[in-house]
């Protein structure tokens, strides 16, 4: 099975720093891309009681589990980010392929694919990489309080026993205070980059968790786990709650009769044993209340995925359930959000299901903090398909005349009179409010302070949102394009394969990759015959071979340790074979080129004047040294070696081991393939994850 592998810090601040110089981007993400902000706009929300300068993020999942996750989740817009989930249990097994974006969205992963001492260290990265691109400028502004001011969300399961255990709690109390791992991680900043090493890196990275339950997990379980965290673990907490909530009948109801998904097949079972409705109340009272008394926060997320049985043949055969994400999450999700609000108006819930730039503003007109996205950025575009979101959610703000959040909830769907009518007692004050609504100027805060009322400002804001909901819910669920028929589209295939060069250059498989693992590099043109060596008496001969030729100087590769077989880029690619598969795969350490012996690929080690390069092609071995400076090339199977001019691909002479077999034959295409592949890929002029460490 593919593993993540986390690459050392200095090689991924190498990378970033000359990236974001040379090139415009940032771990593949374009300048353009990056989300700027507007000065004049006021986006910020408060998240347990502190401040994010807005409240969209990446979910726990695939967009937030390495650090170069973070930082384009960041530079692309993000400003609450809900880490992914960790867990004692982390040496898992996830099939493969694990996600399906083609449409509406389904998985099998969950947690964290990285031991807990990794994504400690990845966290850590991804956080000091941060204020690295917080201090050098890299956004193309200068830092800004008000557009910059992030929050680290750390995300548990899944049960009692893990949580309290002394691995998980020495974990989340590093997260608390990361002193240790940022000063060891400051002393490998390179030299050439030591003015890097004073910068005040933050350490307390969070003191707040979003706690995912396994489907199933009994109401007391959950109950004690929150208790644990607000108790003993002194965090804000937030339960993340499942869609089954809404009740099986609701849910098949709106699958099926509303959104027209008749395919999608809920199990009682999985009803059965989540968590009931009344459970459910009563769990969210209590932990109310106890985190109230011990002065930290409580919340509710909505929604966990929904349980459905495996009807396609995505995912192995051996799953017999996968998670839907996505459009019909989205209404299912809303209705829950509805239904509970009626029940508990008062706490305070943040959002997940099925997020995208069109529901963007309407989830934040209903008050959701944070707005967690993840289905939407594993299709084309990926992390850049964010900084739409916060678009048009300025977009709006302008056209009902809103400076900040709070005002736009009070009056992006016309509930702002009510809503001061339910919440300010009749007089003065409450008709100046009313009044002021009239104006596109209407600053209600303002008005509030000056009559030393502030405090109801927030009230106001929580009513409006509480009068959104039944309108906003009802407008999405008679929404076409959350059914059925809209969401059936698949991502169209143009019939030719893949190889290991050429392809039709869409670009598209770099960033649907969350871990961008994929990435653009470029060889020269090559067409010519090749003569292979057949051992004959124990001498390597010339034999006619083949035409190699690679017809474009513009080429994908791929880096192993970034990729875990998700299979996101395959879904996307127009060709056939998967990207992940077919393209040239580079692994960041020989141990790991070893280790994974089943897959082909490349491991490269540059040296002073000398790349050593491993490979392994359709099962075969070999072997390559370049001297650069001589530009001459020792290519060998372990039986016949040749030499060569390199930067002509020419041989000069060759030789065999003794005992050669005979008739044993060197394919001289696989020191092509080595050659053009390597020789691109370390070309400094394009920094990428294998060639990183020699920028
Ligand atoms: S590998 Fe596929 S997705 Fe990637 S550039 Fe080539 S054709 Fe496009
Ligand atoms: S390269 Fe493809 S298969 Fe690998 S992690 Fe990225 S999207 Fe998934």
């Amino acid at each position: 099975m593919a593993e993540l592998i986390p690459v050392p810090f200095p090689a991924l601040l190498r990378r970033l720093v000359a990236e974001s110089r040379g090139e415009a981007k940032v771990f593949d993400l374009p300048a353009r891309k990056f989300w700027k902000g507007s000065a004049d706009l006021d986006l910020s929300v408060r998240f347990h009681g502190r401040t994010a300068s807005n409240p969209v993020g990446p979910a726990a999942g695939p967009q937030d589990q390495m650090a170069q996750n973070i930082v384009l989740a960041w530079m692309a817009g993000s400003r609450i980010l809900e880490l992914k989930t960790v867990q004692i249990n982390d040496r898992l097994t996830i099939p493969r392929p694990c996600i399906d974006a083609t449409n509406v969205g389904y998985n099998v992963e969950w947690s964290q694919e990285l031991r807990l001492e990794e994504s400690l260290r990845e966290y850590v990265t991804g956080s000091m990489l941060l204020d690295v691109v917080r201090a050098e400028g890299m956004l193309g502004r200068p830092t800004d309080a008000a557009r910059d001011t992030t929050i680290f969300d750390m995300s548990v399961g899944y049960d009692l026993e893990g949580i309290r255990s002394l691995p998980v709690r020495s974990w989340i109390e590093s997260m608390k205070d990361a002193r240790r791992h940022v000063d060891e991680l400051r002393g490998q900043i390179p030299q050439d980059l030591r003015r890097l090493r004073d910068l005040d890196y933050a350490t307390a990275l969070s003191d707040q968790i979003t706690l995912s339950t396994f489907h199933g997990c009994p109401a007391g379980e959950i109950e004690g786990i929150v208790r644990f965290l607000l108790t003993e673990m002194g965090v804000h907490v937030t339960v993340k709650l499942n869609p089954t909530l809404l009740g099986r009948q609701a849910v098949d109801g709106l699958l099926h009769d509303v959104l027209g998904y008749e395919e999608i097949a809920t199990r009682q079972e999985d009803f059965d044993k989540d968590l009931q409705w009344g459970q459910a109340l009563e769990i969210t009272d209590r932990l109310s209340e106890l985190a109230r008394s011990l002065g930290r926060r409580f919340q509710v997320k909505f929604s966990n995925t929904l349980v459905v049985r495996n009807h396609r043949q995505f995912f192995p055969s051996t799953e017999a359930v996968q998670y839907l994400s996505g459009q019909p999450l989205h209404v299912l999700t809303l209705n829950l959000v509805e239904k509970y609000r009626k029940a508990r108006p008062d706490v305070p819930i943040s959002f997940s299901a099925g997020v995208d730039n069109q529901n963007f503003p309407d989830c934040v007109a209903l008050g959701f903090t944070p707005i967690t996205t993840c289905t939407d950025l594993l299709r084309p575009g990926g992390y850049g398909r964010l900084p739409r979101y916060l678009e048009r959610l300025e977009e709006g703000m302008r056209r009902v005349g809103a400076r900040t959040i709070g005002d736009y909830v009070v009056k992006a769907a016309g509930n702002g009179a009510e809503a001061v009518r339910k919440t300010v007692t009749p007089g003065p004050l409450r008709d100046a409010l009313v009044e002021a609504l009239a104006s596109p100027r209407a600053d209600l805060k303002a008005i509030l302070e000056g009559a030393g009322r502030g405090e109801l400002y927030e009230a106001v804001v929580h009513a409006a949102a509480l009068l959104n909901t039944p309108a906003l819910v009802a407008k999405a669920t008679a929404d076409p394009r959350y059914r059925a028929p809209q969401n059936r589209a698949v991502p169209r295939r143009i019939g030719s394969r893949l190889w290991l060069f050429d392809c039709i250059s869409c670009d598209k498989c770099v960033p649907v990759c969350p871990n961008d693992a994929n990435f653009v590099y470029e060889t020269g043109v090559h067409s010519a015959a090749y003569e292979n060596y057949r051992v004959q008496a124990g001498a390597p001969v010339p034999v006619p071979g083949g035409v190699f030729e690679v017809k474009r100087e513009h080429q994908i590769a791929n880096f192993q340790d970034f990729c875990n077989d998700c299979g996101n880029c395959d879904t996307f690619c127009p060709e056939e074979g998967g990207p992940y598969v077919e393209k040239p795969r580079f692994f960041g350490s020989l141990d790991a080129w070893r280790r994974l012996r089943d897959r082909s690929g490349f491991f490269v080690l540059r040296a002073d004047d000398v790349d050593a390069v491993w490979a392994r092609i359709r099962g075969a071995e070999y072997h390559l040294e370049v001297d650069r400076a001589s530009d001459r090339a020792l290519f060998t199977d372990g039986v016949v070696k040749v030499e060569l001019r390199h930067s002509e691909r020419r041989p000069l002479s060759a030789t065999a081991r003794p005992e050669a077999p005979e008739g044993h034959t060197l394919d001289f295409s696989a020191y092509l393939n080595m050659a053009l592949a390597v020789d691109g890929v370390l070309d400094a002029r394009r920094a990428n994850p294998v060639n990183a460490p020699y920028l």
